[in-house]
């Protein structure tokens, strides 16, 4: 009976025609800060203003305090931030940063940016972010900073990878592209580590299209970094004069263009201002949902560290048992859920060792750093607990949990109704 069977197969899904929730989330007061910036004239900070503060000098400010860090500096992509750090730290050729294997590409391309040696290191099994323990298996002479990466809805366990990097004499880079307002021990994450580099990128949960930002506490790291995102420009400080351009040429650290359009700003001082009412929200529902997963037992959140204070919701993961769906390999698991729910519903990203995305003997500027020595050291080898993490999780995006009750009964159903009838998810 066509009510009964997978709509995968030509059933009837669990979800009815109504609309997930659609993001970014805009009204008339988006219009009227986009319109505003369109209107001004003023689409770049490399432009005379009329003496008002930019768009991006107001984002900078608010982004920083919602990040508990004197200092942020906006750049064009969450990819630019990563290339900011490091460089801002001086990291460079010859030099080694750890990075884990289960992460977005740029965590990792970001370092073959610099011309240093990205090394991947396997995550825990139980929340897919870095392992201590394998940072530690990781470390060599030639190691200088560990990127660790707050992946979907949890926090990388900071206090022992802090621990890890002061003994060693490292940099701590948090890559919060998946964790905006995510909060630890009392502060925000991207507070912890030197620099904190965000992304926002459409899908993250503060979007702007393309976009992204650092943050630090060190006054003198933010002046170098500055410099790398403005062709060597930098705010001196002041307040700025009508006519005249607000970013001074300072060529102490020779930089490129990685500027964020006033036009971006615009939406993200716009978006940052819903952030903390859709966290409520989405965590509102994440606990539904968590109910629910309990009560269909074999399904479980992503846990969070002790430590961690509140989490941010980018994707939500759901991990069950192995063999709680047969044989079925996680894409085809996934797909069948999707289908009953008519969205998205994926796998962890493919492990950077075997990512097609993470090639980069494919092009001639990584050529220099990247060694067949390095490929059998990072690429060439196995990492158990990124794929059993991967193995047992099902992702869904954080609009999923900016909706109502409904949603939360739709994703349940979904799963109980895939995992009654497993036999028949189509493999192959
Ligand atoms: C999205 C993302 C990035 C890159 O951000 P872009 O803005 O797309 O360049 C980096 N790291 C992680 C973990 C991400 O999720």
């Amino acid at each position: 009976d066509v009510l009964a069977e997978l709509a995968i197969n030509g059933g009837h899904p669990v979800r009815g025609e109504r609309a997930w929730p659609s993001w970014p989330e805009i009204d008339d007061k988006t219009d009227a800060k986009l319109l505003q910036a369109l209107h001004s004239r003023r689409w770049a900070i490399s432009w005379p203003g009329d003496g008002t503060k930019s768009n991006e000098r107001q984002f900078a400010e608010q982004f920083a305090a919602y990040c508990d860090r004197p200092f942020c500096i906006p750049v064009d992509h969450g990819s630019s931030a990563l290339v900011v750090a490091l460089q801002g730290l001086g990291i460079g050729p010859g030099d080694e940063v750890i990075v884990p294997v289960l992460t977005w590409v740029a965590s990792a391309s970001a370092v073959l940016r610099v011309g240093a040696l990205p090394i991947l290191a396997d995550v825990d099994p139980r929340t897919g972010c870095l392992s201590p323990a394998a940072v530690v298996d990781a470390l060599s002479p030639r190691t200088r900073a560990i990127i660790a990466v707050h992946l979907g809805s949890t926090i990388a366990e900071l206090d022992k990878l802090m621990h890890i990097a002061d003994a060693a004499g490292l940099h701590l880079i948090e890559d919060c592209a998946q964790a905006h307002g995510a909060r630890w021990g009392g502060r925000a994450v991207g507070s912890w580590g030197v620099v904190g580099a965000f992304s926002f990128q459409h899908g993250k949960v503060l979007a702007a299209g393309e976009g992204g930002a650092v943050v630090t506490g060190e006054e003198s790291l933010y002046l170098t970094m500055q410099q790398l995102r403005a062709d060597s420009r930098a705010y001196l400080g002041g307040a700025a004069v009508p006519g005249e351009m607000e970013l001074v040429e300072l060529g102490e650290t020779m930089g490129v263009n990685y500027s964020m359009s006033e036009l971006h700003a615009a939406v993200l001082l716009d978006q940052l201002s819903r952030l903390d009412a859709q966290h409520e929200r989405r965590e509102r529902f994440a606990q539904e949902l968590e109910e629910g997963l309990s009560a269909l037992g074999g399904f479980a959140p992503v846990p969070l560290p002790e430590a961690a204070e509140r989490r941010s919701i980018y994707e939500y993961g759901i991990r069950f048992e192995p063999g709680t769906f047969g044989v079925a390999p996680v894409e085809r698991i996934a797909a069948a859920v999707g289908a009953e729910l008519r969205r998205r519903v994926y796998p962890p990203d493919v492990p950077l060792n075997r990512s097609v995305l993470f090639r980069p003997g494919t092009t001639r500027r990584y050529s220099t750093t990247w060694t067949s020595v390095d490929e059998r050291r990072s690429i060439g080898r196995d990492y158990p607990n990124a794929e059993s993490f991967r193995e047992t999780t099902l992702l869904l995006h954080h609009a999923a949990l900016l909706g109502d009750s409904a949603d939360v009964r739709d994703i349940l159903d979904a799963l109980d109704k895939v995992r009654a009838q497993a036999a028949k998810i189509p493999i192959g």
